[in-house]
């Protein structure tokens, strides 16, 4: 297929790398980040979007999607789908692609799980929300940069699927964390409170496949000075957004707000800007009942 890749920061440009590889046409456009060895460079963003089949956003945020989308909507060729795999607010998910239907475009949010090293390998979970037709006709994308493509429902169903998700990961770390640090205090060893959670109804994605303990269970960041991984500062992105649409949505979320507002204090407060979201252990250690 012929691919406008609008986008090739840490995610976009490995997934664009991928679409190269087996044999699809790239052309990218990004403000800063170079293009992947074989990739075209366009000199604007419409002009990537310009003849393209699929045009991939792969974007910071929400307000930045709707302007990139403002700019290729009227460049693309009729027929083509707009496909924007950022996480971004699902209001903007929404907005873009009522623009893009009314331009006589296919539109999907597709946004993605599996972070940097998911985009390389191309095993990244796709959720997906749009028309049937659009995702049948992006799916042999999926399926090169991703290991599994859900389609969720209409559009913003993608987004949507993402920020529950990505709650309660922010709940869970929160919790698996905070649980490490009490059976500290309470002298119990951590590679037996592994032991026990991982396969107790305590276990989780958290404890059992990105432990925050060092040394203990699968190698994760945790093992590498917290190094990220999946940075504090997007897991806080994403704990926004989802209180954002809670908001909007009047749904009561007091679990998702107090880790919002955990990973706001830890980011912009104390040293957790930078660290893998798994910190939230040696933040923990560190502190005493208040
Ligand atoms: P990034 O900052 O590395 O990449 C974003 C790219 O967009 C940058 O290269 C930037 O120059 C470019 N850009 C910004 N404005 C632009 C514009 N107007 N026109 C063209 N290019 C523009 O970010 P990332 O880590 O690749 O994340 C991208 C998206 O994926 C975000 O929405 C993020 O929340 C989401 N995401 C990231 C991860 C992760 O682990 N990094 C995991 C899942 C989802």
């Amino acid at each position: 297929m012929k691919v406008g890749f609008i986008g090739l920061g840490n995610m976009g440009g490995p997934m664009a790398a991928n679409l190269l590889r087996e044999g699809n046409e790239v052309t990218g456009f990004d403000l800063a980040a170079p293009m992947p060895e074989g990739v075209s460079k366009a000199a604007s963003a419409a002009d990537a979007a310009k003849g393209a089949d699929v045009v991939i956003t792969m974007l910071p945020n929400g307000a930045i999607l709707r302007s990139v989308a403002a700019e290729v909507i009227p460049a693309m060729a009729p027929g083509a789908v707009l496909c924007d795999c950022s996480t971004v607010d699902v209001e903007s998910a929404r907005a873009v692609a009522e623009q893009a239907a009314a331009a006589g475009l296919g539109a999907l949010d597709a946004p993605v799980s599996g972070g940097v090293g998911g985009a390389t390998n191309g095993t990244l979970t796709f959720m997906v929300g749009g028309t049937a037709a659009a995702f049948d006709k992006v799916k042999p994308l999926f399926d090169i940069m991703g290991q599994k493509a859900v389609h969720c429902g209409e559009a913003g169903a993608g987004q949507a699927a993402k920020i529950c998700n990505n709650m309660i990961l922010g709940v869970t770390m929160i919790a698996t964390c905070e649980a490490f640090a009490l059976a500290d205090k309470l002298g119990l060893d951590r590679q037996k409170m592994f032991d026990v959670v991982s396969t107790s109804s305590g276990y989780s994605w958290t404890m059992n496949a990105y432990c925050p303990a060092p040394g203990v269970g699968p190698k994760s960041p945790a093992d590498n000075d917290y190094k990220p991984g999946f940075a504090a500062e997007l897991m806080l992105k994403d704990l926004r957004l989802s209180q954002q649409a809670a908001e909007a949505a009047d749904a009561d979320t007091p679990m998702g707000q107090l880790a919002a507002a955990l990973y706001t204090q830890f980011v912009e407060q104390e040293d957790g800007r930078g660290m893998d979201f798994s910190a939230m252990l040696p933040r923990f250690e560190k502190r005493h009942r208040t």
